[in-house]
C-alpha cells in the first residue's frame, strides 16, 4: 500500500516530478481537482493523464524490501485488493480538494459507510446517528449492523444535545447527512463536532450531496463520506466511495473510547493502528480502513472506476456551479407555479434550517437537490413522472443529466404512510436532481409534465 505523510508528499511509487522538482500547491478546487496530488506525470512514458493501473499485483522488491512492505513500513503497492497507483492518485485528489489528510478509495458509497463505521465500533459498541440519512445507510444500520451487534441510536439533528443523550460509554461515532433529502435541511455540523470532541467522539459526515459547498472538516467534522457515483463522478457510469480523515482528530487522546486504534491487533502481530502510524508518519484511522478492513472484507475499488472518478474530479467545481445554478432557476420557477404546493429548497426555509443553510452552505449555492409537492397529491406525482420527456426516472442523483423520482411510490414505498410523513415524503412529493442541460429546457419539461399531471 502507498503511505503518505499527507498528500502533498510524493513517495517512491506514486510518479512524481524529477528529484528538485517543487509540486506546485494551490488552495483552489478548481487547480487541486486538476493537479491535487503528488501525480505529476507517468515516469515510464510521460503520460500526463494518470494511466489505469490494470494490474492485480505489483513486482516486490528484493525479500528484505518484501518484508518492509508487508510490515507497512515502506511505501508500495502489492495487490489491487489493498491499494493501487491509479485509486492512490485518486485517493489524494480527493483528500487534498476536501482539505483532509488522507483517504481511502472504496467499491461503492455503501462500503464507505461501512467503513466509516466498522473502523470504530465492534460487536457490543453503538454508533448515534441522524434520522436524516439515505434509506441504504439507514438499512445498513439498523438490519445489518445489528446482526453484527453494533446498535445505532437515531436521533433528531435539529435537536445536537439529543447526540450527547444518546450517547454512553460503548459510543464509538456519531453519523449524519450534510445535505439530506428529503428535507434537504442541512445537518448543524460544528454543534454536534463540538459535542463528540467533549465525549472523544468522531462526527462522522456524508457529505455526498454537497461537494464543494459543504466544507465538513471546516467544522469539527473528523471523517468525511462519499459515495463517488454522485456529484464526484457525475456523469453516471461509475459506482464508487471514499471516506477522507480531517488528520485533526485527536483520536490517541481517547484510549477507552477508540478501542479499535487504541487495543493491540492480533491481525498485526499485537500491533496498536495508533502507534503504528506513528512510527510511519501517517493517518491511523485510514491506516486502519486499508490494512485491516480493505484487506478483510475486499470492497476494492477497481483502477478502472478510480481513472472515471479523477475524470469526474477535474471537472467538479464546474460542474457543481452550474449544477447549482440550474437548481436554483428550477426552485425559483416552481416556487410560483400554481399547482405546486410547496418547494423544498434551502434558499426558502426558515427558522433554524434557514440559519444552518447560511452558516453551512457555500454563499449562493443550494445544492442540486429541489423538491416539489404537486397539490393533487399522490396520483398527480405519478402522472408527473409519466410526462415527463427530458428527465429520466431514475432512483439516482448527482448525474450530468436531470432526474426525477416520487419517492412515496418507489423509494419509500415500503414505509407505512405514518413513516413516510416523518422522513417528510408527503404523497405529492417529487425529487428533482438537477442536471447540466440548458436550464430552459429543464424548465420546459417540467411545465408541461405539471401540466399533465
Ligand atoms: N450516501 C448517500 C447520501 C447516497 O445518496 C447514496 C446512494 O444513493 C449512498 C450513500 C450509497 O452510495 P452507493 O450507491 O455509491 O453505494
Amino acid at each position: 500500500m502507498n503511505l503518505h505523510l499527507s498528500p502533498q508528499d510524493a513517495t517512491e511509487t506514486t510518479p512524481a516530478p524529477p528529484a528538485g522538482t517543487a509540486l506546485f500547491k494551490s488552495r483552489h478546487p478548481e487547480t487541486i481537482a486538476l493537479h491535487g496530488g503528488s501525480y505529476r506525470f507517468d515516469p515510464t512514458s510521460g503520460a500526463v493523464a494518470v494511466p489505469i493501473y490494470q494490474s492485480t499485483s505489483f513486482q516486490l522488491p528484493g525479500t528484505e524490501g518484501a518484508d518492509k512492505l508487508f510490515a507497512l513500513e515502506a511505501p508500495g503497492h502489492l495487490y489491487t485488493r489493498v491499494s493501487n497507483p491509479t485509486q492512490d492518485a485518486f485517493e489524494q485528489r480527493l483528500a487534498e480538494i476536501e482539505g483532509g489528510a488522507a483517504a481511502l478509495a472504496l467499491s461503492s458509497g455503501q462500503a464507505a459507510s461501512a467503513f466509516a463505521v466498522l473502523n470504530l465500533a465492534r460487536a457490543g459498541d453503538n454508533i448515534v446517528s441522524s434520522v436524516g440519512i439515505y434509506g441504504g445507510t439507514w438499512a445498513l444500520f439498523a438490519a445489518t449492523l445489528k446482526n453484527f451487534g453494533i446498535e445505532t441510536r437515531f436521533v433528531d439533528p435539529t435537536d445536537p444535545e439529543a447526540f450527547a443523550r444518546a450517547t454512553d460509554d460503548k459510543t464509538r461515532a456519531y453519523y449524519a447527512e450534510s445535505l439530506p433529502n428529503p428535507k434537504l435541511e442541512v445537518f448543524p455540523i460544528a454543534e454536534v463536532a463540538s459535542i463528540g470532541r467533549r465525549f472523544g467522539i468522531p462526527l462522522i459526515v456524508d457529505n455526498t450531496a454537497a461537494p464543494l459547498i459543504i466544507r465538513p472538516f471546516e467544522h469539527g467534522a473528523a471523517i468525511v463520506v462519499y459515495s463517488t457515483t454522485k456529484y464526484i463522478g457525475g456523469h453516471g457510469t461509475s459506482i464508487g466511495g471514499a471516506i477522507i480523515e480531517s488528520g485533526t482528530f485527536p483520536f490517541a487522546s481517547y484510549p477507552k473510547r477508540l478501542p479499535t486504534l487504541h487495543d493491540p491487533d492480533p491481525s498485526y502481530q499485537g500491533a496498536t493502528w495508533l502507534e503504528k502510524a506513528e512510527k510511519i508518519g501517517f493517518f491511523a484511522y485510514i491506516l486502519r480502513a486499508r490494512a485491516v478492513l480493505l484487506r478483510d472484507l475486499g470492497a476494492a475499488i477497481s483502477p478502472q472506476n478510480a481513472f472515471q472518478f479523477l475524470q469526474g474530479l477535474e471537472t467538479l467545481p464546474l460542474r457543481l456551479a452550474q449544477h447549482n445554478r440550474n437548481a436554483e432557476i428550477v426552485a425559483d420557477y416552481l416556487k410560483g407555479h400554481p399547482k405546486v404546493s410547496n418547494v423544498i429548497f434551502p434558499k426558502f426555509q426558515i427558522g433554524e434550517a434557514k440559519a444552518n443553510a447560511e452558516k453551512y452552505l457555500k454563499p449562493g449555492n443550494f445544492g442540486a437537490l429541489v423538491g416539489f409537492e404537486l397539490k393533487d397529491g399522490r396520483e398527480a406525482g405519478r402522472r408527473f413522472i409519466d410526462a415527463l420527456q427530458l428527465f429520466y426516472h431514475v432512483a439516482n442523483i448527482g448525474d450530468a443529466r436531470s432526474l426525477a423520482i416520487h419517492p412515496s411510490t418507489t423509494t419509500h414505498s415500503q414505509l407505512s404512510a405514518e413513516d413516510q410523513l416523518a422522513t417528510g415524503v408527503t404523497p405529492g412529493y417529487v425529487r428533482l436532481s438537477i442536471g447540466l442541460e440548458h436550464p430552459d429546457d429543464i424548465v420546459a419539461d417540467l411545465e408541461q409534465a405539471i401540466e399533465a399531471a
